[in-house]
């Protein structure tokens, strides 16, 4: 027998938990799906929402029979009683319009207006709230009134990857349902079934550093990206190079290639721990010349340049490390991408540099 997940077999832990508290009648009206970004947490919460509205979902199974007059509309995206709320493209926030209406039409339109009307097809109204933990406050607060006393037939579901970012009482409103990050070989099977890559080695290899998500290892996957990677690591192999230099080649290659800062920040960040992963490769290698691993060849190369003075060696990568984890900081802490890497850049060529001439 088919069932509508058979293409989505992740998180069979969420959905069992779920299948059990719909067979006891124990299903609560808000939820909270937390978990990184990109392991489905969206794609689940519409297959759930598609199993609640289905007229003949098979008995006490969290499925839907993909025919009756509820899956046919769900499946074309008109469904009535099924609602979105995402933020607008280029928008950081989700804003207060989304939930009741534009300053002219206030109480009259967006979700919790929408929710308030019976609804149209059968016993339910399900919305899905993407980005919550980019509400603003005015927008959380708007949701919270709903969300305190939300009506017979709703049922939200929240969709966020940063707890910290959520008011504590919208927290405390919803049921949190964790999301785990995927198995490697989910995300293997994605990037060859995209074509993101071209050989079995590089999908391992991108499946590794994406860490359990389809959103990260897509962008880890872009040709632009993997480049300017190879670069950095290729300029850190080198005995000197120019810090200031290539701290602006990366900075404005990086703005070519994110979309906005966020995402350029992360790509930069990305940047980061391929810096830190080329210096433990070469502290594995100094300590243990017979290992292996990614970037372990470079990194070798690199290093031999201390062989002779093993303690010199371990203090300077030490060092180096520092640098990428405070780098990290800076850049969580949005000093701006173009500081942070002429600071990182700076430290990491002169540090090295200077140490390999004494
Ligand atoms: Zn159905």
């Amino acid at each position: 027998m088919t069932s509508i997940w058979d293409d989505f077999p992740s998180h069979a832990d969420v959905r069992q938990a779920f299948q059990h508290a719909l067979q006891r009648g124990r299903l609560t009206q808000s939820y909270l799906f937390l978990g990184p970004a990109g392991v489905g947490k969206q794609r689940f919460a519409t297959k759930l929402a598609q199993c609640l509205l289905c007229f003949e979902r098979p008995p006490g199974q969290l499925d839907a029979c993909g025919r009756c007059s509820q899956c046919r509309p769900f499946q074309a995206c008109t469904h009535p009683d099924f609602l979105r709320v995402d933020r607008d493209p280029g928008k950081r926030e989700l804003t207060v319009a989304k939930f009741i209406g534009e300053r002219d039409q206030r109480g009259k339109a967006g979700l919790c207006y929408e929710l308030s009307i019976r609804p149209a097809a059968g016993s339910r109204k399900i919305a899905i709230i993407n980005d919550a933990d980019t509400m603003n406050d005015e927008a959380a607060n708007a949701l919270l009134k709903t969300l305190e006393e939300p009506p017979e037939e709703a049922l939200l579901i929240l969709i966020a990857a940063n707890l910290d970012a959520l008011l504590p009482t919208i927290k405390s409103r919803c049921q949190t349902v964790r999301f785990s990050p995927l198995p490697d070989e989910v995300v293997i099977e994605y990037l060859q079934r995209e074509s993101l890559v071209t050989t079995p080695e590089e999908a391992h290899w991108l499946a590794s550093l994406s860490g359990g998500s389809l959103v990260t290892a897509r962008q880890l996957a872009q040709p632009g990206f993997r480049e300017i990677r190879q670069d950095w690591l290729a300029k850190l192999a080198l005995p000197s190079w120019d810090g200031l230099q290539t701290a602006q080649e990366l900075a404005s290659r990086i703005e070519k290639l994110g979309n906005d800062t966020a995402e350029q920040r992360q790509y930069t960040l990305w940047l980061l721990q391929a810096a830190a992963e080329f210096y433990r490769s070469a502290l594995r290698g100094l300590l243990n010349p017979a290992s292996s691993g990614a970037g372990a060849a470079n990194a070798a190369s690199w290093i031999s340049r201390w062989s002779a003075d093993v303690d010199q060696a371990v203090d300077l990568i030490g060092d180096l490390l520092e640098r990428c984890i405070v780098a990290t900081v800076h850049l969580q802490q949005n000093v701006s991408i173009a500081l942070c890497l002429e600071a990182l850049c700076h430290d990491l060529s002169s540090r090295a540099s200077v140490s390999s001439s004494r």
